[in-house]
């Protein structure tokens, strides 16, 4: 009899067991689905592998990761749900009990080209450095680390030479994490140097959600000193920036962008959109984001303008206009008129959507015909303001009531200029 009730009651509790996976598993597929409408399926930085065969299910990784809904369980087992908002911070990797994480770039469908580097974060061009994410390495303390890094390396190759030539011994292009970085050391070693930023100081960190919780780990900056942050969020992170230019009195060339990059005799001539420079050495921080094409139009620098999508959640109950005609245009108009409350419009310079997937065609359509996206075809926007924005339709003018301004106009992205420029870059399809 007892050896019934005790038989029973273990039925009874797997019974249970898998009914809670089950539970827990169609709200994680729920989520892949809405992730995949989206378009946020495709890892854009190193992120995690989960091999079924090694996982136990133990959901380590998905408590580790410090971001929202990127890792679930289904079935049991790890997988990505929303992987392009992975960041690579490796967390869940470390938190899993078995080894069943690695982390990798690229996937088996798509690749990844990451630029061949040497230790010292060379590329096959002599004198020119890559550090930061541009590396394919992200996170914040590796790119500072990065940064720092290879100007120690430039400052120990160039000697008792630095600063001797007319050339900058060192031109540092960006003022990310890893621009920052290498800018301090630069300071520190007393190099000839210069670094240019095409936007503000703080590189990606900018385009950061409001408020978002940033992870990191202690960090030391040249001439600053030790930053013991772990857990931060975007406006501080901002505001150490300042402090830190402030106190080391570092001198960014902001509103400068790198245009391009040519070989001479002796080094290279950095060209810019305000002048050109010689430069023996060059450190590209620029990042993996590429520079977004701007519409030049007055109100663009209002805060509420955005050149990506990274949380259509914060939107509720607001007046959101999206720019643009491609598939990034579309997915977001469509991701910010699910949120409840908002009034989404898309704005478009042609007569038509050419060149988009057919599904999101037929999601488009089917927002339209629900009204929860107005498509505002061969418009040009002319005007950004704080409560609206002034649009021209076939000649005619109009104010939309507007809170926010996604802007997808394409942009120029870093690899094509790596390639252009020789250096080489390797595709990764998801490896260790
Ligand atoms: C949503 C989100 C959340 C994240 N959360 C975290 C987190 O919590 N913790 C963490 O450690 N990391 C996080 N990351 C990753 C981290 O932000 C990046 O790894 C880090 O910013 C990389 O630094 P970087 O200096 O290499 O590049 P970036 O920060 O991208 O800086 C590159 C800079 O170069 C400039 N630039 C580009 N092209 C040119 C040009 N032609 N001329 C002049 N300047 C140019 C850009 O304007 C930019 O300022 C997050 C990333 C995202 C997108």
């Amino acid at each position: 009899m007892t050896s019934i009730i005790s038989a029973a009651l273990i039925v009874l509790a797997i019974a249970l067991y898998l009914s809670i996976i089950s539970r827990k598993s169609k709200k994680v597929k729920k989520k892949v689905a809405l992730a995949e409408e989206y378009g946020f399926r495709e890892p854009t930085t190193i992120h995690p592998k989960i091999d079924p065969s090694k996982c136990i299910g133990s959901g380590a990784c998905v408590k580790a990761c410090p971001e929202k809904d990127i890792i679930g369980l289904i079935g049991g087992k790890g997988g990505l749900i929303n992987a392009s908002h992975c960041v690579g911070h490796g967390a869940c990797a470390e938190a899993c009990p078995v080894g069943a994480i690695a982390l990798v770039f690229g996937t088996e469908t798509r690749g990844v080209d990451i630029p061949h580097l040497t230790p010292d974060f060379e590329t096959n061009i002599k004198g020119i450095f890559i550090a930061g994410e541009l590396g394919g390495m992200g996170l914040i303390k590796n790119a500072i680390t990065q940064g720092r890094e290879a100007v120690e390396y430039i400052s120990c190759r160039l000697g008792a030479d630095k600063g001797r030539a007319e050339a900058y011994d060192v031109i540092i292009i960006g003022a990310g994490p890893a621009g920052v970085g290498a800018s301090l050391m630069a300071s520190k070693k007393g190099l000839k140097f210069v670094t240019i930023e095409q936007g503000d100081v703080g590189g990606t960190v900018f385009n950061y959600p409001r408020h978002k919780i940033v992870m990191t780990s202690p960090v030391e900056l040249p001439l600053y000193g030790s930053v013991r942050l772990r857990e931060t969020t975007k406006e501080a992170l901002l505001d150490l920036w300042t402090s830190v230019i402030k106190k080391t009195g570092l001198e960014i060339r902001t509103g400068e962008k790198m245009t391009g990059l040519a070989r001479e005799a002796d080094g290279f001539r950095v060209k810019t959109s305000k002048g050109e420079y010689p430069a023996r050495n060059v450190i590209l921080a620029i990042g993996r984001r590429g520079t977004p094409r701007k519409l030049d139009v007055p109100g663009e620098k209002l805060p509420k303008v955005t050149y990506s999508l990274l949380d259509p959640e914060q939107h509720r109950d607001h007046h959101l206009l999206v720019v643009g005609g491609g598939d990034s245009a579309i997915e977001a108009a469509i991701a910010l008129a699910k949120q409840p409350g908002n009034k989404v419009s898309l704005s478009y310079r042609s007569d038509s959507f050419k060149r988009i997937k057919p599904m999101n065609k037929t999601r488009l359509d089917e927002a339209v015909s629900k009204k929860s996206v107005t498509v505002i075809l061969n418009s040009n926007v002319k005007e950004i303001r704080e409560k609206d924005v002034r649009i021209e339709t076939e000649g005619k003018e109009a104010f939309i009531n507007n809170d926010y301004v996604y802007i997808f106009a394409g942009g120029e992205l870093p690899n094509e200029f790596l390639l252009s420029i020789g250096v080489r870059i390797e595709k990764k399809f998801g490896t260790e």
